[in-house]
């Protein structure tokens, strides 16, 4: 997500800059809104930032003010109408608001003002038609958040235009990353900007300021930006979500004071520490997998090479709900290097396991390609639990973690050994004291989850 305020200054073409610096959270739909003439303008559409928006389209979407937003879905259908910013035509110039995160009590909400959810295109659409209500009847559309999101449980960080200002806010646990963003110097200010990571600020030329608090909402009009607790911290600590670090953000990406791509190496470095082998190579499964092999090779000892090409054309999210499909595009987004692999015996570092299927036909690869020997080792501890908070897993029963031991494991993937990081080396790594969200490791949920899971699972 993005939001822009810049006075005198068209902002759309910043909002796709740093919407294309974004394009790794959300690769299914894109649309941005802008404010001008009392009118806001939505365009969105299914597809990449770059399939969405036209020169032409960026030059008709004038004004100082924009959000935007890229899409992932969780619980959500993947289709056109899930697409964000999601509008509203309540008050004066009406709202339009854009959600990262996965709310747990909508059925709930939808009940208290008598509509059934399953009409409802996504949880962010329940989300603005609650606001939607709440100014119908009298309130300021801070009013409204503050009186809606109270009520909401679940992750969420949003951006919300309105007339002449645009509001950030971030839920009590701050599970999905937010930061503020400040344009021109601070003698010369040109205005205000908020994004899920810092990448997005960097490559429109603005100044990272410090990330939103959790419960703290952030309204930026042409006169500056005003900050306020909307709703109580859910407790000391902060809860941002750990796989960030591990899978989700970006390696350029500051969070918590840490840039991801350091925090990666360092799982890698302490995973060789934790579980030595010996080896010839050690190379990282890209992207994720590469700066956590790269810290294994340091630590080890064991020089550091590449043994897999990513197809640089393929996003994330091209993984399809079929098994044999998944496999399938295993092979069309990697390929191995023949010359390094031969008969070399491999450590091969990534992320997460999370069903085991396309780690499974990678070692398959690499032995086709020759490899003597192909030892596992994963900068995440197995991910056994399903996450309600905005990042797309599986049900229970295909996580192979929660139905295997390691060793099953093992055999099922084929590999020689396989290593898991864990948690407390995961968290020296971060340097954690007491932070992040770890349910998906842990089964340890902060905030409550949804009493009846969609049978359906997910698409992921
Ligand atoms: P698998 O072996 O089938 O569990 O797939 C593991 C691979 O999926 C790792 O390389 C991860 O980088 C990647 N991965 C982890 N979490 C996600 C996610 N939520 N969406 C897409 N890919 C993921």
């Amino acid at each position: 997500m993005v939001g822009i305020v810049a006075p005198g200054r068209n902002v759309a073409h910043s909002c796709y800059d740093a919407l294309y610096a974004l394009q790794h959270r959300g690769q299914e739909s894109a649309g941005m809104a802008t404010f001008q003439n009392q009118q806001i303008t939505v365009v969105k559409d299914n597809g990449l930032v770059s399939h969405v928006f036209a020169e032409s389209t960026l030059r008709a979407l004038a004004g100082s003010l924009v959000i935007g937003h890229t899409r992932y879905s969780t619980s959500g259908s993947a289709n056109w109408t899930a697409a964000q910013p999601v509008y509203r035509s309540a008050g004066t110039s009406g709202f339009a608001l854009a959600h990262n995160g996965n709310l747990t009590n909508t059925t709930a909400l939808a009940e208290s003002v008598g509509v059934l959810f399953t009409s409802m295109l996504s949880d962010s659409d329940l989300v603005a038609e609650l606001l939607a209500r709440e100014v119908d009847t009298g309130a300021t559309l801070s009013e409204a958040l503050a009186l809606v999101l109270a009520r909401v449980e679940g992750a969420f960080s949003m951006v919300i235009l309105e007339a002449d200002q645009v509001h950030a806010v971030r839920d009590p646990y701050g599970f999905r990353p937010l930061c503020l963003g400040r344009l021109g110097t601070l003698d010369a200010p040109e205005g205000w900007m908020v994004a899920s990571e810092s990448p997005a600020l960097d490559v429109v030329g603005a100044t990272f300021v410090r990330e939103i608090a959790p419960g703290e909402m952030v309204s930026i009009t042409k006169e500056g930006m005003t900050s306020r607790q909307l709703l109580e911290p859910a407790g000391e600590k902060q809860r941002l979500c750990i796989f960030e670090f591990v899978y989700f953000a970006r390696p350029d990406a500051y969070l918590m004071g840490h840039q991801v791509h350091t925090t990666r190496r360092r799982m890698g470095e302490l995973l060789a520490l934790q579980s030595s082998v010996e080896a010839d190579l050690v190379m990282g499964v890209p992207d994720s997998g590469v700066p956590a092999a790269e810290g294994y090779a340091k630590a080890s000892g064991i020089p550091f090479g590449y043994g897999l090409v990513k197809n640089r054309y393929i996003g994330r999210t091209f993984i399809s709900p079929d098994q044999s499909e998944r496999t399938a595009s295993v092979r069309r987004k990697l390929n191995p290097l023949r010359e390094n692999i031969e008969g070399q015996r491999l450590i091969v570092v990534d992320d997460s396991i999370v069903r085991g299927t396309t780690t499974k036909a990678l070692v398959g690869m690499l032995r086709d390609a020759g490899a003597r020997e192909v030892h596992l080792r994963i900068s995440s501890p197995p991910f056994m639990w399903p996450c309600y908070y905005g990042i797309d897993t599986p049900n229970r029963d295909e996580l192979l973690a929660a139905n295997h031991s390691i060793s099953e494991m093992n055999e099922f993937i084929g590999s020689d050994s396989l290593e898991f990081i864990t948690l407390a080396n995961l968290r020296d790594a971060i340097q954690l004291s007491g932070e992040c969200c770890d349910a998906c490791l842990t089964g340890t949920y902060p905030a409550p989850i949804p009493v009846v899971i969609s049978a359906a699972g997910s698409r992921w």
